[in-house]
């Protein structure tokens, strides 16, 4: 890894309770005035660092904090995912190749869920279909390993910046309807009543309309099933929900692909 200062240059802490300067960053906002300043920093960006080589974390962390962030590490994937169940963080930095549970793993699962937490991918892998793979995946930005902890701390204050919403949170296929924050789902105006595993199962389906899903890539995402687990609950659920999502319905929206898994699209669209 390259090493850079950590330092923060002419940037302000935001411990402190003292007037700060015109300009003066804030974890990850450029403030214009003292008083927005103020506002800002009551409280702090959190990170959540997804990183098993310890150095590597180590350095992050205090960087960040340095920074003025308040961060957490998590040594692993599926301690990434607990933290991630537990608290509420503004950002993930997420390295890919994880013992146990992938960095591409956690990201699936976590856009599975609904949640629009930005995620800052940080990997040795530098091909470019991993980069695509990742933003596709529902990544915010990918920097490569080696890095400059300035180019990382700039591009995290970028991804910050950037408008809150970032998409919808109801999505659309024909006549039904995903509420992802609310966690409500209906049809025709009809409310389904789903377990929260059905609704991931669907907003899953929902996100990648359109789209084939393996039952090995459904059971990794929806249920943590990994490497050749059995992916039979993946039927038994798809079953369930079309008896809740289709069945009552003239139009079906989830298709069997037989042999490979399932799509959901509205077949009346064109
Ligand atoms: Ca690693």
């Amino acid at each position: 890894m390259k090493t850079a200062p950590f330092g923060h240059g002419s940037e302000t802490h935001c411990a402190d309770t003292e007037p700060r300067p015109q300009g003066a960053v804030c974890h990850g906002f450029s403030v214009s005035s003292p008083a927005r300043a103020i506002v800002q920093c009551k409280l702090p960006m959190k990170l959540l660092i997804v990183e098993d080589e310890t150095k590597t974390a180590s350095f992050l962390k205090r960087g960040f904090s340095e920074a003025g962030f308040v961060v957490t590490v998590a040594p692993d994937g599926i301690e990434g995912m607990h933290q991630i169940e537990t608290a509420t963080f503004d950002l993930i930095v997420l390295d890919i190749m994880l013992p146990g549970m992938d960095g591409w793993q956690l990201l699936s699962w976590l856009r599975a869920r609904g949640l629009q937490t930005p995620v800052l991918i940080l990997t040795a892998r530098d091909s470019v279909s991993d980069r695509v793979r990742g933003l596709e995946v529902g990544a915010d930005d990918y920097l490569i390993k080696p890095f400059a902890f300035s180019e990382l701390l700039a591009r995290v204050r970028t991804v910050l910046r950037r408008p809150p919403v970032r998409e919808s949170t109801i999505l659309r296929v024909g006549d039904l309807e995903l509420d992802i924050a609310g966690h409500r789902a209906t049809r025709a105006g009809h409310r389904l009543d789903l377990t929260a595993k059905e609704f991931t199962l669907l907003s899953l389906l929902v996100r990648r309309a359109g789209e084939v899903l393996t039952r090995t890539f459904i059971a990794e995402s929806v249920w943590d099933i990994h490497s050749g687990g059995d992916t039979n609950v993946v039927d038994v659920s798809v079953r369930r929900l079309r008896g809740k999502v289709d069945d009552p319905f003239a139009n079906k929206l989830v298709r069997t692909v037989r042999g490979v898994g399932y799509v959901l699209e509205n077949p009346e669209r064109s």
